[in-house]
């Protein structure tokens, strides 16, 4: 690492307290004068990608040049990259629904608002990225957060709040600097006097605009003492690293010892590319449909629809397994454990009623006989949903995946997948094929990568139906397993790593959409075919 250090800026979305955050990431995330000696080189996407940034723009182009939606679309269009036909979908509607400022005396305000804390012993520069009104001579100002989805969604982190309002209270206007290592450019030296702020956010899905706080300076003060300040203090501190998803898009990859590397996992060839990041579910998304994996994945458009009955089901068993396996004593489970009342249960966030619940509950009771816990191994131990990721430095890649539950066996990993389902069988003869979840696993076992004792590793996937429960093995030290594995992920790897404009392929996995809504090709439900 090399570079000045002495800028520290923590916008309102690097405040924001992310469970798949890591502190290091974050404390470089915020000194942009840091670099690493080796770039990291992002990709060049023939796609814009940049779904808040798009959105703002046409807001931009409606609010400051007066144009209508279609013309705002039609001109950022053909500004920058090319647009996938989800995002221009979804970009016409949420600026034709947003809740634009008509009435009364604020205006729109182009200008940032940042603020810097001279009283703290480093003083961060806060900005907030969103929308801003005030009024002309600056006493009244309203911050927007802007939401992909609806502002009925989860309830946003205060310290991102925090910070939003001690810049809307105390900022002055800025405009976004010419470099990123260079602090903002200033556009006045004092702040007009503020006299209330108003942090809202706008749901873009839905048109709405909630309030989140609002109250005169004084009250950011005290609201950014209680909820921001130990959180900015706490990124200037920074932590070790937590590898994860987030080190797909961290500008410290090449720096960082952490993330575990696995050349050759994904078996692409044709050579490494710009870093990038996919899962098991992420390539079987793309090989259902490329503009799914796009909308869904990569853009995060909202999502409708997202679970079936059976899905929640599933998910309902697998929160219910997940708090009993996790309890830290590995001990197996019982039958008080497994018990639900099967006219209605609920596990995590699932509720299950009616039939779905009575099948639930047979589901679990036959768990008991096939529980990974109950073997022969008092001193190992379990992990559940651990978020686990490996670099594969080939294709320059960031791969993650989460086991439902690994546990040490003598000093060997075992990775458990459950599955629960009414179908008395797969649709494909073998399990590694049916599931690229498990195939990424037997090749990740078959590596080592999780350490331990390879040569007693296995593969193990729990199937619960209503009549009885099964596991099957696969071993990753067999070659035949193996083999099978690499040729599941390469062949869905390779067509995703050299994809570039996610076209929609219209058929089966429309009945399922889950962002079908912004989908100008869906078929929708009913289709058959693919
Ligand atoms: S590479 Fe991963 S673990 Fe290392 S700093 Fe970045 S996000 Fe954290
Ligand atoms: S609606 Fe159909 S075509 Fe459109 S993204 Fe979804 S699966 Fe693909
Ligand atoms: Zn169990």
């Amino acid at each position: 690492m090399k570079g000045d250090p002495a800028l520290f800026r923590v916008s309102a979305t690097l405040a924001a307290d992310d469970e798949w955050s890591c502190g290091m990431r974050s404390a470089v995330k915020a000194r942009p004068g840091i670099k690493t000696a080796v770039k990291v080189t992002w990709p060049s996407m023939l796609l814009d990608e940049m779904v808040p940034g798009f959105v703002a723009d046409v807001l931009d182009t409606v609010e400051f040049d007066g144009l209508g939606v279609d013309e705002a679309l039609s001109r950022r269009s053909a500004a920058g990259k090319q647009v996938h036909a989800g995002l221009l979908s979804y970009a016409g509607i949420v600026a034709t629904q947003y809740p634009y400022v008509d009435s009364g005396d604020l205006r729109a305000f182009r200008p940032y608002w940042v603020a810097r804390r001279t009283e703290d012993p480093v003083p961060p520069e806060m900005y907030a990225w969103g929308r801003r009104y005030q009024t002309p001579d600056g006493s009244r100002r309203e911050f927007r957060f802007l939401r992909l989805g609806s502002t009925q969604g989860r309830e946003r982190d205060r310290a991102s709040i925090a910070v939003a309002f001690y810049t809307a209270a105390f900022g002055v206007a800025a405009h976004w600097p010419r470099r990123w290592d260079e602090p903002f450019e200033a556009l006045d030296d004092q702040p007009p006097v503020v006299e209330w702020v108003t942090i809202a956010e706008v749901g873009l899905a839905d048109g709405e605009r909630r309030v989140l706080e609002e109250g005169p300076p004084g009250l950011a003060e005290e609201y950014f003492a209680e909820h921001g300040r130990r959180r900015v203090a706490s990124i200037f501190a920074g932590a070790g690293p937590t590898p994860g998803g987030v080190c797909g898009d961290c500008k410290v990859i090449t720096a960082c010892p952490t993330p575990i590397k696995a050349p050759g996992l994904l078996g692409i060839s044709g050579g490494r590319g710009p870093l990038r990041k996919t899962s098991a579910t992420d390539l079987r998304y793309h090989d259902a449909c490329p503009a799914q994996l796009h909308m869904d994945r990569i853009l995060h458009l909202p999502r409708d629809n997202e679970y079936s009955l059976d899905a929640q089901r599933g998910n309902a068993i697998h929160a219910l397994l997940g708090a009993r396996h996790g309890r830290g004593d590995a001990s197996p489970c019982t039958a008080e454990d497994l018990a639900v009342d099967p006219e209605g249960w609920s596990a995590g966030r699932w509720q299950l009623t009616g039939e779905h619940a009575a099948a639930g509950a047979a589901m679990l009771a036959h768990h008991r006989g096939v529980c990974p816990l109950a073997g022969s191994f008092p001193t190992g131990w379990a992990r559940t949903e651990p978020s686990l990721s490996f670099w594969d430095t080939a294709a320059n890649v960031i791969v993650t995946a989460s086991p439902d539950l690994v546990y040490e066996e003598n000093g060997s990993w075992v990775w458990r997948e459950v599955k629960s389902t009414e179908r008395e069988r797969w649709y494909h003869d073998e399990i590694l094929e049916e599931f690229p979840q498990l195939s990424l696993a037997l090749l990740i076992l078959h590596r080592g990568l999780l350490g331990g004792d390879t040569s007693g590793s296995r593969l193990e996937l729990e199937t619960l139906r209503v009549s009885g429960a099964d596991v099957e093995v696969r071993d990753p030290n067999d070659p035949e397993h193996v083999e099978v594995a690499r040729r599941v992920i390469s062949g869905l790897a390779q067509p995703w790593h050299v994809d570039r404009l996610f076209p929609a392929k219209p058929g089966r996995a429309c009945q399922s959409c889950a962002v079908s809504r912004w989908c100008p090709d869906s078929v929708g439900p009913g289709a058959d075919s693919v």
